[in-house]
């Protein structure tokens, strides 16, 4: 079996060994006679698959118990309209920080529901920074200031946690999701979209604190409302059932590796290895903000699109696929998320060192 390393955004790599217990239990679930892909969503033994991954949410997060744990679809994206829906209730404010893409869609969707502010981009240099804010350049009158901590397109992290004073706070956490720990309790809702770094696509996991509840606009759909999904214990409808049992068998694999300390050690040794790297190569670079660097989305160029071009192919040849940069940035990008072994980096630089001396 070959299997390549996935530098991928996502959806991205997950551990072999979640695979390969997927691939075990994928005819008969633990003596139930049936795949998980065929189970009522109702059943006894998927009451408890979900029960166990909310769990292990709460358990490797360390979630207060108030806070709920919403296993959702739609992706990262539907919460866009989501979040104001259901938050934007008391003055129709909110303050907006925009370091990238996902954070400016967030913005744009939000002004269709009330006076969304940007309080602060990073846009005029093409988000290779995160700006520093303090406590007095929110609106004390927002509903909830809202941020996207990694920025997985440009490879930035905030690398504090912004002081709103009471004023709820919202994060997006899908590309750094159970990468390192994050004190819950400095927030009032943090979610993201499972592809990056939890499970396969098609679940979003949102944690939410109970008192953001109960205030949706009238207009607000069912589907997106939080206190519809909360009640129900996600059960409202059929929920994304093979992808929570997968979601769980992550969690397992995450206390397996010995929580998110450990999990964080092993991401600060692999993107450091990269870093260190790109600081030293004279080929490749990496051009993000020292102190704003990501932990799971590591973009470089060389300077030179054709030079670029070759190396991503050359790479792709090589088992390194995914390298190629976003759209709308070009260069190459490398994430690493949890599942990425530390080989797979050690190996992705000796390629590129090699490629280095053969092209310069
Ligand atoms: C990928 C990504 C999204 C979009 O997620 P979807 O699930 O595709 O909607 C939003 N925010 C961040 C930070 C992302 O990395």
């Amino acid at each position: 079996m070959a299997r390549v390393y996935n530098f991928s955004a996502g959806p991205s790599m997950l551990p072999l060994s979640v695979l390969e217990k997927a691939r075990d239990q994928m005819l008969d679930y633990e003596g139930s006679g049936q795949s998980v892909c065929e189970m009522s969503h109702r059943s006894k033994v998927f009451d408890k698959i979900i029960k166990d991954a909310e769990a292990l949410f709460r358990e490797i997060m360390n979630i207060p118990d108030n806070y709920k744990v919403l296993f959702l679809q739609g992706g990262a994206s539907t919460q866009f309209a989501a979040i104001p829906l259901n938050f934007m209730n008391k003055n129709r404010k909110a303050d907006f920080i925009v370091t990238g893409v996902w954070g400016k869609k967030a913005f744009q969707e939000a002004q269709k529901y009330g006076a969304a502010r940007k309080v602060a981009s990073s846009e005029d240099k093409v988000y290779s920074y995160i700006p520093k804010l303090t406590r007095a350049d929110f609106d004390p009158e927002a509903d909830y200031v809202y941020y996207c901590m990694n920025n997985t397109i440009y490879g930035t992290k905030f690398p504090y946690i912004p002081d709103v004073g009471d004023i709820p706070l919202i994060a997006d956490i899908s590309s750094c999701f159970l990468s390192e720990p994050i004190d819950v309790t400095k927030f009032a809702m943090l979610y993201g979209g499972a592809q990056k770094n939890i499970a396969p696509a098609g679940l979003t996991v949102c944690i939410i604190r109970e008192d953001m509840l109960g205030n949706a606009r009238d207009i607000t759909p069912t589907m997106l409302n939080y206190k519809t999904m909360a009640d129900a214990d996600s059960l409202y409808n059929t929920p994304p059932c093979f992808t929570i049992y997968m979601c769980k068998l992550v969690l397992e694999w995450i206390k397996e590796q010995g929580g998110l300390e450990a999990v964080k050690a092993n991401n600060v040794k692999k993107a450091q290895l990269l870093y260190d790297y790109f600081d030293s190569s004279r080929m490749f670079k990496n051009i993000v903000n020292k102190e704003d660097r990501s932990l799971m989305n590591i973009p470089f160029v060389t300077g030179d699109e054709e030079l670029d071009k070759k190396f991503i192919k050359e790479s792709t040849e090589a088992g390194f696929i995914n390298l190629k940069g976003h759209r709308t940035t070009g260069g190459m990008r490398a994430s690493v998320y949890n599942a990425m072994p530390i080989e797979g980096v050690e190996k992705l630089i000796e390629f590129m060192k090699a490629f280095e001396a053969a092209n310069s």
